[in-house]
């Protein structure tokens, strides 16, 4: 007989109560679409760390204190004073003509912090500015809510929206440095992922009160971050259409998540019951099973936002693959999955077949030539010992 969707998830995060999605785990449905293990994880609500710990593969994860610290404190110079820096950037660097704006703090509904105070607050002045109330306002904090696999998720982003003539802008602020225009690719990757789960809630929540018009929420998302080392802020439009269309992708396979579920063996679980001290009782070798039956698909930018990125990597090396390497192996390498038949079509000691006839001269091309080379640097160094 075949389970519920949602039975079977419970089943699978076992005792454990359901973690939330959060924008940097659905962010990260877009870093690696074609993990079955995360999406599995990370649908089911199970604790992605806790597990990895049992399982032998602790990973040292999220930001450091100092981080925290400088991206807090960048954050509040930035919206100090009716965020007039931020206004500054606009105005300066972005050359909006914003004539004047005015500021709404969503953090609390007159004192009253709650989810349910803030979002209904947020709601009714972003549809209000939707339908064209409320032009040039900034909304600091507001707090969105979106459905991911049937549960809500609400997401209280560290930006600002703002509407600006027919639209809704995303404002991400960022402590990392933009130096001489440019900031590190990864970091910007990921900022801007997460703003693209803001994106697609606030479509939700627009569409939820009859708007719907997607393109009122604007793709470009206004990144903002210190200059040149300093801490004055600059900024740039960043076009996240791609990322926003891909995160919508994922989104609806969360929807389609039993289709994934019927693959998997039955009874699988990652259940890590306690005992009487706290730990967890299942045998290591027991949790490791569960987590083998699940497909993932390891590539190095895993380190930097799962927890599962040690187990995950010491499997993709036990099994060879290439994936280890990452992107800047697998797509020269195309149709060649491991280590172990890249060395040998090398060698010759594996035929090629049709597809990968053309693959296995280049890579034999490449290991005489680092013979060669090898054997160059190899006499002389002999020769200059001499
Ligand atoms: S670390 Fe593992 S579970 Fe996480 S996304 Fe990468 S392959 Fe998937």
């Amino acid at each position: 007989m075949k389970v519920a969707p949602d039975i079977r998830l419970d089943a699978l995060r076992g005792s454990a109560p359901r973690l939330r999605y959060n924008a940097r785990s659905l962010a990260a449905l877009e870093n690696n679409p074609r993990c079955t293990l995360r999406a599995v994880l990370d649908t089911s609500g199970s604790d992605k760390a806790a597990i990895a710990d049992h399982a032998g593969y602790p990973t040292p994860f999220g930001r450091s204190i100092f981080a925290i610290t400088r991206g807090n404190s960048f954050e509040k110079m930035v919206k100090d004073n009716g965020c007039a820096e931020l206004l500054r950037v606009l105005r300066e660097v972005l050359e909006l003509p914003i004539p004047q704006v005015g500021y709404r703090d969503l953090n609390d509904v007159g004192g009253d912090s709650s989810l349910s105070a803030r979002y209904t607050k947020t709601e009714s002045l972003l549809v209000a500015a939707a339908r064209g109330k409320g032009n040039g306002h900034l909304y600091d904090h507001p707090l969105l809510r979106m459905e991911v696999g049937g549960h809500p998720v609400y997401l209280e982003p560290d930006l600002v929206a703002f509407k600006f003539g027919d639209r809704l802008y995303v404002v991400e602020i960022k402590s990392f440095p933009v130096v001489d225009g440019q900031a590190d690719a990864a970091l910007v990757k990921s900022a801007t992922t997460q703003a693209c789960a803001y994106i697609l809630a606030l479509r939700a929540m627009l569409t939820a009160a009859g708007i719907d018009d997607p393109d009122i929420v604007s793709d470009k998302i206004v990144l903002i971050g210190p200059k040149n080392f300093t801490n004055r802020p600059t900024g740039a439009f960043v076009d996240a259409r791609n990322q926003v269309n891909n995160l919508a992708r994922q989104l609806s396979r969360i929807g389609r998540i039993g289709d994934l579920l019927d693959l998997l063996p039955d009874g699988l679980t990652f259940d890590l019951s306690p005992d009487e001290s706290g730990r967890p009782q299942r045998p290591r070798d027991e949790l490791l099973a569960a987590l083998d039956a699940v497909p993932a698909s390891y590539r190095p930018d895993c380190l930097s936002h799962c927890e599962m990125a040690y187990f995950c990597r010491s499997r993709a090396r036990a099994a060879g693959s290439l994936d280890v390497l990452g992107s800047i192996v697998t797509e020269p390498l195309g149709g060649i999955d491991t280590v172990t038949m890249a060395l040998g079509l090398a060698r010759g000691a594996i035929e090629p077949n049709d597809e990968q006839v053309e693959m296995a001269v280049a890579l034999r091309h490449a290991a005489r030539l680092r013979a060669e080379l090898i054997g160059a640097v190899g006499n002389t160094s002999i020769g200059s010992s001499r």
